[in-house]
């Protein structure tokens, strides 16, 4: 299967979404080294991402612009764009629902898991997103955990969830002038090396674009 054709499952109530109020700082999870269990809520959402060392030497995580990106046209060796999810996760460690980022090992590590017939249907049951040792490879490894229905209070948390944060703004391409403001980069300073350079890495963050999945994250029907 083609991780661009992934789907879980979405998490569907029926009931109307709260509009309105923002994300805030609690509504973003880190997985810790360790046991991180809980409930996939939604499907992957796709979008493409770039550490970059920035001038002080600190690595730093922006967005792929995927057209024109000032990263990819710069297009060295750890230019190259690399696939990210976000999916909507109820943490068991808070009782909250959470924008998770997730990377390709743990999106098979979960499509494994809905194809397999003694589990299937990923919202139904927890999850235990294992991470190893810093260096561990793999890092990630995602094994089934209790199957208990979600209570009336949980699906009400992801309704007023989904209401309030917008997860197409996380995923959306920045312009490339944000992706150089970002990195102190004065705009224009990304200039290939070469054409044919250019045109290769230009078109490589827009196939990462351009495999996101088309998912309705609308819970209102
Ligand atoms: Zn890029």
């Amino acid at each position: 299967m083609k991780m661009s054709e992934i789907t879980f499952g979405e998490v569907e109530w029926g009931s109307a979404a709260v509009s309105g109020g923002g994300n805030r700082a609690s509504d973003f999870m880190q997985l810790e080294q360790g046991d991180n269990k809980g409930r996939v809520l939604s499907n992957p959402q796709q979008f493409a991402v770039h550490w970059v060392v920035d001038e002080t030497g600190k690595k730093r995580k922006v967005n792929c612009a995927t057209t024109g990106c000032p990263v990819c046209l710069r297009g060295g060796d750890t230019d190259k764009p690399q696939a990210r999810w976000l999916i909507k996760f109820l943490s068991r460690k808070d009782g909250a629902v959470k924008l998770l980022e997730i990377t390709s090992q743990v999106v098979k590590g979960v499509q494994g898991l809905v194809q397999d017939p003694d589990w299937g249907q990923i919202t139904d049951y927890d999850i235990n997103i294992k991470r190893a040792a810093p260096g561990a490879q793999p890092l990630y490894s995602v094994v089934p955990s209790r199957r208990v229905p979600l209570t009336a209070e949980e699906k009400s948390a992801l309704t007023e969830f989904s209401g309030r944060v917008d997860v197409a703004r996380f995923i959306t391409p920045p312009t490339p002038a944000v992706v150089s403001e970002k990195l102190g980069w004065t705009v224009g300073a990304g200039k290939p090396k070469t054409s044919a350079v250019s045109s290769a890495f230009e078109t490589s963050g827009a196939q990462v674009a351009k495999k996101a999945p088309a998912v309705d994250f609308d819970f209102d029907s």
